[in-house]
């Protein structure tokens, strides 16, 4: 690796290897319901929180994993008012953020029973979570800048990755020296309580790290305040525009947005393409995860030549998926995150179904908010109107001489995250690469799970401001660019 010869990558579990499934286990069971755990702001200063309320299981109405107290709003007052930058050397900020990642490792089990439990996510995305946080951590540390912070940084993060994604915002944000607040997810407060948690007892200061679980209001309090100097986020394209006309309203006219959004991702797999490999790729691209993924496949363009053949494997692949409860080994497709989640993805089958355009579906679990992973036939990516978050993959054929066509209407969505190409053909790789407007271009390959450190990952246009995460360039805007150099 060019950049730090010294950093590796998380290796994770190999859950072919029966001792390694046995160790997963024996570390998450004491967690198992009725195991409880209680989440609540975490500030410098005293808190008077709002009253506990349950946390929901996704998967499981009769379990509730724990409780979670909302930040008040004085809470968010003491928080902006205690918030000071990390006065500590570089080198030492990234031992302690090191030292954070270890503990992650360390605690391996709670954090995949909380998880499961909270966010519905599936033993292999449980492992991909805490690989891609611990990633985060020690490449943010290998490169932690000696410049001046921005500040204090408001951090929202989502409930789709509620530990990589919320610990490499704050990870960034820390190796910079900026104090930060962070506002998790609604429904997954306690994860971030415990990576939290772990990061002041690694040596993280409390006044450079507080947590501010709550719900849209206390995001909006921490955004359009001008004691905060810069917002980190990731969620709706949406929310991300509410943000910006907050921070143009309230704070200095420099304060730095990063925001990572919404995509209509889309893959083509032309005739040369080799059938299993790209039924595979579409698979885990689209139903991994229950299709909540950012990068997830959404509109998948088959040439027509091979579209009769390719949709029948296709549909065999999605039979072969089991859904279930995320806690067991053999699950493929865990539930969606809530019943406004399940609703809203039910409603928009349900509308395919009447139209007649949907090709397949699978049967799901009557309780729990599962929605069974479902092809539906569109004319072509203009026909979405939205992103649709969930195991829903939408299918459209194009024929030969179609193909730039095809690369004008997915680069006219105005987004830009991941795209993928299935193809033989070399000239065509470089063709499509030429045209299409996407952060993250796959060939051959799935179009999930960027790998910090060697696939930056981040889009254009709708689907967010860069600079992307796990790259070269992100710690740099949490930098303060005008600050004199030492002694000047
Ligand atoms: N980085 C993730 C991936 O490559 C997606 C992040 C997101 O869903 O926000 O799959």
């Amino acid at each position: 690796n060019l950049f730090q010869p010294e950093r590796r990558n998380s290796m994770g579990f190999d859950l072919s290897h029966r001792p390694t499934l046995d160790a997963i286990d024996a570390a998450r069971d004491p967690f198992a319901a009725p195991h409880r755990w209680k989440a609540a702001p975490l500030l410098a200063g005293k808190s008077a929180p709002q009253a506990p309320e349950p946390v929901n299981n996704p998967a499981d109405p009769a379990d509730s994993p724990g409780t979670v107290a909302f930040a008040s709003e004085a809470d968010v007052n003491t928080a902006l008012d205690a918030a000071h930058p990390w006065d500590a050397p570089a080198s030492e900020r990234a031992a302690v953020l090191n030292k954070v990642a270890d503990l992650y490792e360390e605690n391996f089990g709670e954090i995949f029973a909380i998880v499961h439990r909270e966010a519905g996510k599936m033993v292999m995305d449980a492992v991909a979570e805490l690989r891609e946080a611990v990633d985060f951590l020690r490449y943010y540390a290998a490169n932690a800048p000696e410049g001046s912070p921005v500040g204090t940084f408001t951090c929202i993060s989502p409930w789709n990755f509620p530990l990589a994604i919320f610990t490499g915002q704050i990870s960034a944000a820390l190796a910079a020296g900026n104090a930060v607040l962070s506002k998790p997810a609604e429904q997954t407060p306690i994860i971030s309580h415990l990576a939290v948690q772990l990061m002041h007892k690694a040596g993280v200061p409390k006044t450079a790290l507080q947590l501010l679980p709550g719900a849209g209001d206390v995001g909006a309090a921490l955004t359009s305040d001008p004691r905060v100097d810069g917002v980190a986020f990731t969620g709706s394209t949406e929310t991300a525009l509410k943000i910006r006309t907050a921070m143009a309203e309230n704070l200095a006219p420099g304060a730095p947005l990063i925001a990572e959004t919404g995509g209509l991702n889309a893959m083509i797999v032309d005739s040369t393409a080799l059938p299993e490999q790209a039924v595979q790729a579409i698979v885990e691209s689209a139903f991994q995860s229950a299709g909540q993924r950012c990068s997830a496949l959404r509109c998948l363009y088959v040439q027509e030549d091979i579209a009769k053949p390719f949709i029948e494997m296709l549909t065999g692949a999605m039979d072969a998926l089991s859904i279930g409860a995320p806690w067991n080994l053999s699950t493929d497709v865990g539930p969606v995150i809530d019943d406004e989640a399940r609703s809203a993805i039910a409603a928009h089958i349900q509308q395919a179904r009447a139209e007649g355009r949907l090709i397949h579906t699978l049967k799901s679990p009557d309780t729990g908010t599962f929605i069974a992973p479902s092809l539906i036939r569109v004319g072509g990516i203009a026909d979405m109107e939205r992103e649709i978050f969930g195991p829903v993959l939408h299918l459209a054929t194009f024929r030969a001489d179609e193909l730039d066509s095809v690369i004008d209407a997915i680069n006219a969505t105005g987004y830009g995250l991941t795209f993928g190409l299935q193809t033989r053909i070399d000239d065509r790789v470089q063709h499509v690469t030429d045209r299409i407007h996407a952060g993250n271009m796959y060939v051959n390959r799935n179009q999930i799970g960027a790998i910090v450190g060697s696939q930056p990952f981040g889009g254009e246009g709708m689907s967010g401001t860069g600079p992307k995460a796990g790259g070269p360039h992100y710690l740099a805007r949490f930098t303060r660019q005008t600050a004199p150099a030492s002694g000047g």
